[in-house]
Formats: structure tokens, C-alpha cells, sequence
């Protein structure tokens, strides 16, 4: 059965699909997930009761390359979610031109709740259930929501044991000592930034002017409010899963950061050496956060959080979505009445799956690369595609995001046309004179 969220994701490769002129099997092809595994995973507790938790792993499409997706810890994991997650991995990976198809995985699971060894065990006993449906050269995980780089790490490990070779390559997002590449930490919130400076130059932005609000304050919505506040961006507005904070005059956000990542709390602070003190801010919701007038708006959370409630309220007119699918199918059609430009997930967050693929190289070339390197092959790919998909949203005269989805579909096309369509298996008569040639 088809959930809400995949219906919604189909919804757009529909819509893009109009626009473009694309083979009808390279979309049929995108409509029907490949294969998708869901498992028990039993753990024994620290009280010593057994617990069995769910797991999915999607491998949703592999013809240009082996499947690649992060693994999400979330109570709200389910397969269609999972399955979406994994669409939505491969239209990124085309957008981004890099050879991986897409896939995602995600455990039914609060991680907040576990002890740490509980949550070592959750995440070995994971990959030994999803052992034989993942590898280097098939189906290599990452980090996602309520996952990092130490359970990355752990992930690689038990696979090596399973495998008995060690596997670098079969997950990215590890810990430099055990094969992560630099800059892979920021790199979701960096391929964003570099989208961002982009439209500062098209829309002759001054940053000091420019008013960011950013919701979610982990991995991506940390990095992003970082890179921006570095530039003199006032990032106004920060909010995690218990709700935000508000200043008009803007955070100091490495005292936030600072201050979130070592008591839970976030708080509008100010730090002088190991000296914090509170400033003021207004306490708000996640939703009030959303309707803010701001100039952009960073959506760095979960999915589903413009909504056609909400979407007509949303005051800033650009949004850089960090987070996977933040904006509904509804939300998207009324924000572009209103002329809201939304950078899309599947362009704007892809530094990760970018980096990822770098980190992937990497590991089996057995060579490592500078963080400079890294850097710069990650602002040429970002820079080079964003100004592509841009000049397709103009000469299509659509928004953006079905701009990302034409620029996507034509890549996936070209390897399904590589294949042979309909186009070429009816033609017989040509086929019998090439063997006939041949012979
Ligand atoms: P994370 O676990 O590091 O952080 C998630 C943040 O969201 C936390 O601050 C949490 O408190 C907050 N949050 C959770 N529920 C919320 C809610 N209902 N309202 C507001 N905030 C809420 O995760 P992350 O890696 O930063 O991922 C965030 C988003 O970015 C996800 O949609 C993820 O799929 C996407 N993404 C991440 C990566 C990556 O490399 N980490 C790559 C591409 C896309």
C-alpha cells in the first residue's frame, strides 16, 4: 500500500515529468522502490529485559550507481517514510550528478530513551539483521536523524566482523580515525551555504541585512546558523524539538551552540572564554518560529512542516530546506503563488551525500584528501548545479524544486535510455540487420 508521504513524493516526479520531455519508462522506472527490508532487532536492556525494536532498509533505485542513504533513529520511523527518504536519495544523487542510486534506513526507536550501551547494541544488532542487504559495492548507509558519526562507526565495525574484512566503504559518515573523510561533519550545512552565497550574489544581498531563521538545531541547522553568523548574517530565530528562541538583534551563535551541546538547554547566551551569561529572547514555538519575517528561513528539522495550514502564513520569501522534505505538495503550490523561492532539499542539502560519496572514494582508494580538497570539490559540484538547476527554473519558467526534479530526471533517463526503451526493442527490423552484419 502507498502512504501519504510516498504518494507525496510521486506527486512531484509527476509534476516534473510534465515539464520534461522524459522517456515514460525512466519515470515508470522511479515510481516502484526496488526492494524493501523490515526487521526485529532484539536487545537486551540494562535491566535485562529483551526488547525487539523494527528496522527498515529501502534500496529504492541502483541503475546509476549502488544505493546510498542515511539510517534514522526517530519514534516516527515507518516504511513509508523510509521509502520516501529513499526516493528522494536518488533524485538527490542525480541532481548532484553523482554515481549513487538511493536508498534509506530507520529504526523504530526514541535514542533519547537508551542508555549509550543500549543504544551500541541497537545499532549493531541493526546491521546484523540488514548485514546481507547492504555493502561497499551495493547499498552503502550514513547518518540521519538521531545518528552520527560514533554510531557510524560502531555500524562499520560489526559489519567487518560479519564479513570478517575490514569495510570502510560499506558506511559513511565515520569518525576520521576510522575512515571518515574531512569535512564530512558539516558538509550537509556547507553544500547549503554554498547554494546561499550564490543567491547573495544574484540578489545582491548586504548579510548584516538579511534576517535567518533556522528550525532544528542539530548536525545540518547548527552548522548552516555557523557558517552564516561567520558572515555577518543575523540569525534571528534557532529552535530544537522543545521550541525556539526569538532576538531581533540576532544570536551569538557559537555561545548557543556551545551552551545546547552541553546542557540539552538552548538558550540565548553570550560566552566570554568559559564565562557564559544569558541574554534576552522571546520564547516561541516551532510553528510561530515558521511564520517569522525573516528574509530566509531554514527548515533543519523533519519532514512535513510547511503545510497548506500553515504555508500561506509563511512570511519569508526565500527557504533553504536542509531538512528532507519539510514542505508538503500542497505547501509548495501555494508558496509559489506567493512567490516564496524555496531551494530544495534534494539540491540544497545534497553537501552530505556529496561529501559522502567523496568519504566512499576515499576509503577504497585507500587515499585521503585535504580539507581543502574536500571543500573545494564539494563548492564546484554545489556551485556548478545550483546555477544549472537555476537557469533550468528559468528557461521552464517553474519553481525551483521541479526545476532540481527535470535536471534529475534527465540524468536518470540517460541511463535508462543507455539500457534500451520501448524505442529501441520495437524496432526488429533494425536488430536483424545488425546480427545479420555481425554473422
Ligand atoms: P540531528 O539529529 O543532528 O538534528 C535534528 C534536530 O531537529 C535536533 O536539534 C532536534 O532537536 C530537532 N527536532 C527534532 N524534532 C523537531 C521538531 N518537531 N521541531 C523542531 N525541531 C525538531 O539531525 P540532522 O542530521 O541535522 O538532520 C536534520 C534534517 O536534515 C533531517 O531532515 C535530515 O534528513 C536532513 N539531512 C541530514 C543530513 C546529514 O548529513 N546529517 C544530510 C541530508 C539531509
Amino acid at each position: 500500500m502507498t502512504g501519504e508521504i510516498y504518494k507525496q513524493a510521486l506527486a512531484r516526479l509527476d509534476k516534473a515529468a510534465s515539464y520534461a520531455k522524459i522517456d515514460p519508462e525512466a519515470v515508470e522506472k522511479l515510481r516502484h522502490p526496488k526492494a524493501c527490508l523490515e526487521v526485529s532487532i532484539p536487545v537486551r536492556m540494562d535491566n535485562g529485559t529483551l526488547k525487539i525494536f523494527t528496522g527498515y532498509r529501502v534500496h529504492h533505485n541502483d541503475l546509476r550507481g549502488p544505493t546510498k542513504g542515511g539510517i534514522r533513529f526517530h519514534p516516527d520511523v515507518s516504511l513509508d517514510e523510509v521509502k520516501s527518504l529513499a526516493f528522494w536519495m536518488t533524485i538527490k544523487c542525480a541532481v548532484v550528478g553523482i554515481p549513487f542510486g538511493g536508498g534509506k534506513g530507520g529504526v523504530i526507536v526514541d535514542p533519547k530513551e537508551l542508555s549509550r550501551m543500549e543504544l551500541e547494541r541497537l545499532s549493531r544488532g541493526y546491521i546484523e539483521q540488514i548485514a546481507s542487504f547492504i555493502g561497499p559495492e551495493t547499498d552503502i548507509p550514513a547518518p540521519d536523524v538521531y545518528t552520527n558519526a560514533m554510531i557510524m562507526g560502531w555500524m562499520m565495525d560489526e559489519y567487518s566482523k560479519i564479513v570478517r574484512r575490514l569495510s570502510p566503504a560499506v558506511i559513511t559518515g565515520k569518525p576520521i580515525p576510522l575512515g571518515g573523510s574531512q569535512g564530512r561533519d558539516d558538509a550537509t550545512a556547507r553544500g547549503g551555504y554554498y547554494c546561499i552565497k550564490e543567491l547573495e550574489k544574484k540578489r545582491n544581498w548586504d548579510p548584516k541585512e538579511i534576517r535567518v531563521a533556522v528550525q532544528g538545531f542539530g548536525n545540518a541547522g547548527q552548522f548552516i546558523a555557523e557558517m552564516l553568523h561567520r558572515d555577518g548574517y543575523k540569525v534571528v530565530a534557532i529552535s530544537d524539538s522543545k521550541g525556539g528562541i526569538f532576538r531581533p538583534q540576532g544570536f551569538d551563535v557559537p555561545s548557543v551552540i556551545h551552551v545546547k551541546n552541553n546542557s540539552k538547554e538552548l538558550q540565548a547566551v553570550y560566552c566570554e572564554g568559559s564565562v557564559c551569561q544569558l541574554v534576552e529572547a522571546t520564547q516561541i514555538t516551532n510553528e510561530q518560529l515558521l511564520e517569522l519575517d525573516v528574509d530566509i528561513l531554514i527548515p533543519a528539522a523533519l519532514e512535513n512542516q510547511i503545510t497548506k495550514q500553515n504555508a500561506a502564513r509563511i512570511k519569508a520569501p526565500v527557504i533553504i530546506e536542509l531538512a528532507n522534505g519539510p514542505t508538503t505538495f500542497e505547501a509548495d503550490d501555494i508558496l509559489q503563488r506567493k512567490g516564496t523561492l524555496i531551494v530544495p532539499d534534494i539540491l540544497a542539502n545534497a553537501g552530505g551525500v556529496t561529501v559522502s560519496y567523496f568519504e566512499w572514494v576515499q576509503n577504497k582508494s585507500g587515499f585521503y584528501w585535504t580539507l581543502e580538497k574536500v571543500h573545494q570539490a564539494l563548492e564546484e559540484i554545489m556551485v556548478r548545479e545550483f546555477n544549472y538547476v537555476y537557469s533550468v527554473m528559468e528557461s521552464h519558467q517553474c519553481d525551483m524544486r521541479t526545476a532540481a526534479y527535470i535536471h534529475a530526471l534527465n540524468r536518470q533517463a540517460e541511463a535508462v535510455v543507455a539500457m534500451g526503451t520501448h524505442h529501441y526493442f520495437s524496432q526488429q527490423d533494425t536488430n536483424k540487420i545488425t546480427v545479420a552484419a555481425m554473422s
